[in-house]
């Protein structure tokens, strides 16, 4: 049986590696002159490999397609990955919140250990080979590429979503699923810096700890709710909670936020606290009487949303100032521009319909045809859950792929 991968992603790696394993002749396309060229780029260069949680666990952190990938994360789960990498000599370190390094700290290694498990395995790797068209011939496959028409039992297609294209994931996978007759839901960056309509410049490269940061759509309903640290950019809004609500938000219109500078304090206690620095800053003015509560640069910007000249007299502050301030301290308002583009966002939402796929990541259009990893309607937070989205659904083709071949895939 020959199968052909298209595309030599963390997806593509693990699909060729079982495919090959399991016995079949594997082709692997790759139109980058080398592997897993986002790998290197991932979890800072360290590349956070899987997360080493239970199942069940790892789900709370899938944003689409949780119901989807269960079948495949319990069949290929983190304990797998692990497992696999340290099988093939590559040592793992586990960091706060189970985030899973190589304890080289090196994300080349992990890119090295499955290079050279492709080797192993026998794959045939063809790099600087660009897949042009696939098309489906009764029960076989034509993968053409410049150069030659190669003729296969079955195709996987591991070409990745749309983020940071120039890692070679320019969604090339998209237009090959059209083509074959499948839905592709609108891509739209997610894991993506906020750009808000709000000018913040002035407080770029501020960080925040314990804040928390709650997004409303149009209508005013919830959409997510985060708490933890913050980043300003220039334009807007990052760090772990902005990106980790850009994919609850990337598919709704008119969405606002609200940061909550003092989540610990409730908005009595917090005037309570107000009151009580006032009277003891009475001839004060005001940005004075205010700076112990946040850094500088975000004192002026919030005395100037609450519309308080930074050097009036506390005590001549009125109670509406008192409460505009305490209003933008609990409720500083953003309005969102856009997301960051996709050449910023470390995730695709969106991508070729899960509808239209078995939980073996099978078309089921196309018997034999297989879409795997990035390029699918599927996607988490950070913390190693995407990578190991991409293993697992890997696997979870090759297996079904080779599945007439035998059972010896391990
Ligand atoms: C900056 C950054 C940091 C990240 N950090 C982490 C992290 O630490 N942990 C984590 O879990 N996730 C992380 N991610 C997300 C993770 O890297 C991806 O979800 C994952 O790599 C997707 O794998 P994939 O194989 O599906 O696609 P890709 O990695 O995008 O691979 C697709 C491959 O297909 C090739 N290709 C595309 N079209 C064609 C074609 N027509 N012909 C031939 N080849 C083709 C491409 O060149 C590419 O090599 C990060 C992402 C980014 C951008």
């Amino acid at each position: 049986m020959r199968i052909v991968v298209v595309g030599g992603g963390a997806s593509g790696m693990i699909s060729a590696i079982y495919s090959a394993r399991a016995g079949a002749e594997v082709i692997l396309l790759e139109k980058n002159e080398k592997l897993g060229k986002k790998i290197y780029i991932t979890g800072k260069g360290r590349c956070n490999v899987t997360n080493d949680c239970e199942v069940d666990d790892f789900l709370q952190n899938v944003v689409h397609g949780s119901k989807f990938l269960r079948s495949s994360l319990y069949t290929f789960a983190p304990a797998d990955t692990m497992e696999f990498f340290e099988n093939a000599g590559l040592q793992l370190v586990t960091e706060r919140g189970n985030r899973v390094f190589p304890l080289s700290q090196k994300s080349n290694d992990v890119i090295k250990t499955l290079a050279n498990e492709i080797t192993s395995a026998g794959v045939d790797v063809r790099m600087k080979t660009p897949v042009n068209e696939i098309k489906a011939d009764g029960n076989s496959f034509r993968v053409c590429t410049p150069w030659e028409t190669i003729l296969c039992d079955k195709v996987i297609v591991a070409t990745g979503g749309v983020s940071y294209p120039s890692t070679g994931s320019t969604g090339d996978g998209y237009k090959f699923a059209t083509a074959l007759g499948h839905n592709i839901v609108n891509p739209v960056p997610a894991l993506a810096p906020l750009q808000t309509v709000e000018d913040v410049k002035c407080l770029e490269g501020l960080s925040l700890k314990n804040v928390r940061l709650t997004s409303y759509d149009g209508n005013g309903r919830v959409l997510a709710e985060e708490f933890g640290e913050m980043l300003f950019t220039g334009r807007g809004l990052s760090g772990p909670i902005a990106l980790t609500t850009s994919s609850y938000i990337n598919r709704s219109e008119g969405v606002r936020f609200s940061l909550d500078l003092k989540p610990a304090l409730d908005e009595e206690r917090l005037e309570a606290r107000l009151l009580r620095d006032f009277e003891e800053r009475k001839n004060f003015d005001i940005k004075n009487a205010t700076r112990a509560l946040m850094p500088d640069r975000l004192n002026s910007y919030v005395l100037k949303v609450a519309r308080i000249p930074e050097y009036k007299k506390v005590n001549s502050v009125t109670k509406e100032e008192r409460s505009r301030l305490l209003n933008a301290l609990k409720k500083l308002p953003f309005t969102l521009k856009r997301l960051a583009p996709f050449e910023e966002a470390i995730v695709t939402a969106g991508g070729v319909d899960i509808k239209d796929v078995t939980p073996h990541m099978e078309s089921k259009k196309h018997n034999g045809l297989y879409f795997v990893g990035e390029v699918l309607d599927v996607d988490a937070l950070t913390g190693g859950f995407n990578l190991q989205i991409a293993f697992a659904t890997g696997y979870m083709a090759a297996k079904h792929a080779t599945k007439d071949i035998g059972d010896n895939n391990d």
